[in-house]
């Protein structure tokens, strides 16, 4: 009896010790604010601890009931899940698992851990459910951050650029085309400059958002920056070629964009495109061809689609070549002047001379400055050319009159950009003072593209020009937008009939006529007229029979070194 009595006392103290095993083990699982799934293969049994309920509506008491776990999960994560509830012999002791809730916006994150005896037969297995939808939803924004640009929600240049190597390598391997659009809105500048940042970033956000409508699986669309978007069609075909898509393009801005302040706004854009294989085989370097393209629409006039080929890449990589170089010759001053003489019409005098650069790089090679100089007024390197053409020029013209004292003109080039300078004028007048030359003996030569903007302030300092008596000579005309009537109260002094009309004169009748009215007009204003690049006899006589004054060109006198023009001006004296 005593030893029954004994045995009952025993198996109470120890139920007693297990409960409590239990109870410790519970609020363990409580506090960690996950849930545990405890199975027991020798029992069969399951157990839910922790915020099970938090989850489920559901208790498993059952290995079979796991099943209904897996319901809860999205289909494709369903297998995976089955993988780690039924795991034990798999010989994986330890496996994840991410399980987006079917229905809802919950992630769970399953965790299993198996124990085996010294057989290695499985025993104990406790899988531990933990909620990671906030770090989820973390890294999706990361990931939205990294893939997207907030302003308009189109991928972000990085993105882009990886879908459209995934575009170039499917291409290769499927032997197709990739074309690759670069669009610019025109005159964006303006818009931003003249109606403030938030009506650019709302032209953006309207055409960022026209652009995602064309969004698909062949279609990726990205905001590169600022008002540049950029397309790559891969395999363009029916609806998705780069002529559908420009016509849709077009019709869209033809609407025009109807702005929160009421404002309806039409734009323009220019498009540049490029293509894979064509083009190149890299995603980067078709993204650089078609914004080279794209450069070559804006200047074609904007408004305008423009295709890439190899010339085109040629130029911009011979531009890009001497844009380097030049920014050395600016250093080292790798420059010199040429001079090339003008003769009056009636007594065969030497009007005076008109100052030409010459750049010779340092493999010796000449470079002309209808290359040079445009690309220097592209990146302002004609400011410091100008400035030293102004000097050197009137530092010759300041030696030869002191050797030679012939009365001569120095005609002198200025570009548009340096005319607009605030300081041009007093530069100017600096450089004539200090060597002592009278403002009558200084010609500025400048070109109509210097009235196209802000005619009135243009006007204004050619007058102030003018009253300190510095002469104008108007160039290249014929060439620009030639109105005559605004050379009407213009003060200029000196109009050059440019060569392309001196070039045709003794063979086409209608630009004699244009020629000879050009003449008279310019006689009747008052003002002289110079022909340039006079290159045969028969041009020559005949500008002078309908009376332009002054003669220039390779028939009297290329453009030569001042040495030579030195032995020029002896033979004069
Ligand atoms: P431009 O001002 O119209 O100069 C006349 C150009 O025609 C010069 O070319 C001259 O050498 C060339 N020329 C003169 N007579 C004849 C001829 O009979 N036949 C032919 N075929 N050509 C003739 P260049 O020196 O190559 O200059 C080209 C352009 O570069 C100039 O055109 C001018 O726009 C610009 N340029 C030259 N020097 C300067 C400068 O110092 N400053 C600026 N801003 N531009 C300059
Ligand atoms: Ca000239
Ligand atoms: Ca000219």
């Amino acid at each position: 009896m005593d030893e029954l009595h004994y045995q009952v006392n025993l198996l109470k103290a120890m139920n007693q010790k297990l409960s409590g095993r239990d109870k410790m083990f519970r609020l363990v699982c409580d506090t960690t604010n996950n849930a545990f799934l405890y199975y027991s293969f020798e029992k069969s049994e399951v157990v839910t601890l922790g915020n099970w309920d938090d989850h489920f509506s559901f208790r498993v008491k059952d290995s079979r009931e796991f099943v209904r776990i897996c319901e809860e999960f999205e289909e494709n994560n369903a297998q995976m899940l089955k993988d780690v509830l039924y795991l034990e012999k798999s010989g994986l002791e330890r496996s994840t698992v991410e399980c987006h809730i079917k229905n809802g916006r919950k992630w769970l994150e399953f965790e299993t851990r198996v124990s085996y005896d010294e057989a290695g037969v499985p025993t104990d297995k406790i899988i531990c459910i933990r909620d990671i939808t906030k770090f989820k939803n973390q890294n999706d924004e990361l990931k939205y951050m990294a893939y997207y640009d907030s302003l308009t929600g189109l991928y972000n240049r990085n993105y882009f650029v990886m879908r459209l190597g995934e575009f170039v390598r499917k291409a290769e391997e499927e032997q197709c085309v990739v074309s690759v659009l670069f669009i610019d809105i025109d005159d964006f500048r303006k818009i931003n400059d003249g109606m403030g940042l938030v009506v650019g970033d709302e032209v953006v956000q309207q055409y960022g958002q026209f652009l995602c409508s064309f969004l698909s699986e062949n279609v990726i669309v990205c905001h590169m920056n600022s008002d540049v978007f950029c397309m790559a069609i891969y395999d363009p075909c029916g609806s998705r070629t780069v002529e559908a898509i420009h016509k849709k393009i077009q019709e869209r801005i033809q609407k025009g964009f109807v702005l929160t302040n009421g404002l309806e706004l039409h734009l323009t854009v220019s498009i540049g495109v490029a293509e894979y294989p064509e083009a190149s085989k890299s995603a980067l370097e078709l993204i650089n061809c078609a914004e080279i393209v794209m450069f070559k629409a804006k200047s074609a006039g904007k408004d305008s689609i423009q295709y890439f080929d190899a010339p085109i890449l040629r130029d911009f990589l011979d531009t890009v070549a001497i844009e380097n170089k030049l920014k050395e010759a600016v250093f080292n001053k790798n420059f010199c002047l040429h001079f090339q003489p003008q003769y009056c019409t009636d007594n065969q005098k030497l009007r005076g001379v008109e100052a030409l650069i010459r750049w010779r790089d340092e493999e010796n090679k000449m470079i002309s400055p209808a290359v040079f100089i445009p690309i220097a007024e592209k990146n302002g390197a004609i400011i410091p050319i100008g400035n030293w053409v102004m000097e050197e020029s009137i530092r010759y013209y300041a030696e030869w009159k002191r050797k030679y004292d012939y009365p001569l003109i120095m005609s002198i080039n200025i570009s548009a950009i340096q005319y607009k300078r605030k300081d041009f004028v007093p530069q100017l007048l600096d450089i004539m003072q200090r060597y002592q030359v009278e403002p009558s003996e200084i010609e500025l030569e400048i070109t109509e593209s210097i009235l196209i903007e802000d005619f009135a302030e243009v006007k204004e300092k050619l007058m102030m020009l003018r009253d300190y008596g510095i002469r104008i000579s108007l160039d290249d005309f014929g060439t620009g937008f030639s109105s005559l009537a605004y050379l009407n109260g213009l003060p200029i002094d000196t109009l050059k009939i440019d060569k392309s009309f001196v070039d045709r004169v003794n063979t086409d009748e209608s630009t004699r006529i244009i020629t000879e009215s050009i003449v008279s007009m310019v006689s009747r204003l008052g003002y002289e007229s110079v022909a340039e690049g006079v290159e045969t006899k028969e041009q020559l006589e005949y500008m002078q029979k309908i009376g332009c004054n002054v003669i220039q060109g390779y028939l009297l006198g290329k453009p030569m070194p001042p040495e030579e023009m030195e032995q020029l001006l002896v033979k004069l004296l």
